[in-house]
């Protein structure tokens, strides 16, 4: 409707905002559903070590199985659930479903959670994962927390103090995105970090761009210095995860080696590639 030929330019744009801001309320009002009527799933994208092709985990990505609209990216809702205050009961969600199926798969494959800036920002966090995991009995050193940087840009001592706790407890933290937030290298050493995973804007660009390229060996060596693990995100090509072979990326993730999967379907790859027997438990 916001694309009608008698219209001019302008008109289009405001009614484009009205239908921008009443879609953002229906989603919001439906989201508010969306757990109890059990619509939330996590799928699971593989992540391979280099230059073997190793499986070492899996990243939890959340989806939302909306009855009218169908699969909902996390994009379009996060960002609703996180104005509305609805993030925590999600997020707690997540860690929870997360660490329940990592309890089903082998100790060597971990697991990764994104977690919100909003919920690194409250100290419930930190005993919600331990009850979690004391409750699926996975261990701590299983588990991968991934913030982007835009958390640790709001330098805030809760964040800070969140983060170490979180270390305490034994789960490694992982920088998403990086290098398209407030990339401030303060925040890497002033956050302790385990991993550092490249947007995949420089990996997309790392074949024809020589500077993408400089960039992508620049973070992998400082990071060796740092002795933090790096990961390249979105790998969509051969000849892209060729470069970050030689550029000495330690793990690989993207649509070339492995969709985000339903349960079932990950189920088997860790089944599969780990050739190990996983007698799922009835429950
Ligand atoms: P992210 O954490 O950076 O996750 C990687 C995103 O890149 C995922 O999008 C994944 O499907 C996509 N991706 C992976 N490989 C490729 C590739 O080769 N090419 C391309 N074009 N894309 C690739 P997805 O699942 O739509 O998630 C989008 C974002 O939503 C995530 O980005 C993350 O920031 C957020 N998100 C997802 N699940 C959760 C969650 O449980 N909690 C929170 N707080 N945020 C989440
Ligand atoms: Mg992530
Ligand atoms: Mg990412
Ligand atoms: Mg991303």
């Amino acid at each position: 409707a916001a694309k009608n030929g008698g219209r001019n330019r302008f008109e289009t744009y405001r009614d484009g905002m009205l239908e921008d801001e009443a879609n953002k309320r229906l989603l919001e009002q439906d989201l508010s559903e969306a757990l109890d009527a059990d619509q939330l799933e996590l799928w699971y994208q593989p992540l391979y070590s280099l230059p073997g092709r190793t499986l070492t985990g899996f990243e939890a990505l959340l989806r939302w199985r909306h009855p009218q609209r169908g699969i909902v990216s996390p994009a379009e809702f996060i960002p609703i659930a996180e104005s509305s205050g609805m993030i925590t009961s999600i997020g707690a969600w997540v860690i929870d479903a997360a660490c329940r199926q990592a309890a089903l798969w082998p100790d060597h494959v971990y697991m990764s959670i994104n977690v919100s800036a909003i919920q690194l920002r409250s100290a419930a966090l930190v005993s919600q994962l331990a009850q979690t995991l004391t409750k699926h009995c996975v261990s701590p050193k299983r588990i991968e927390i991934e913030i982007t940087e835009t958390a640790m840009v709001e330098n805030s001592a809760q964040i800070a103090l969140t983060l170490t706790s979180l270390r305490a407890l034994g789960v490694r933290i992982a920088m998403d995105d990086f290098g398209t937030g407030y990339s401030s290298l303060a925040h890497l050493r002033a956050f302790k970090v385990d991993r550092i995973k490249i947007d995949r804007s420089f990996i997309a660009a790392s074949t024809s761009d020589p500077g993408a390229a400089a960039i992508i060996r620049a973070v992998v060596s400082m990071a060796r210095e740092l002795n933090i693990d790096t990961t390249a995100e979105g790998i969509e090509q051969e000849s892209q995860l060729q470069n970050l072979l030689e550029l000495g990326c330690g793990t690989a993730q993207g649509y070339l080696l492995g969709r985000p999967l339903v349960c079932d379907e990950a189920d088997a790859i860790a089944r599969t590639q780990m050739q190990l027997r996983l007698r799922l438990a009835p429950n």
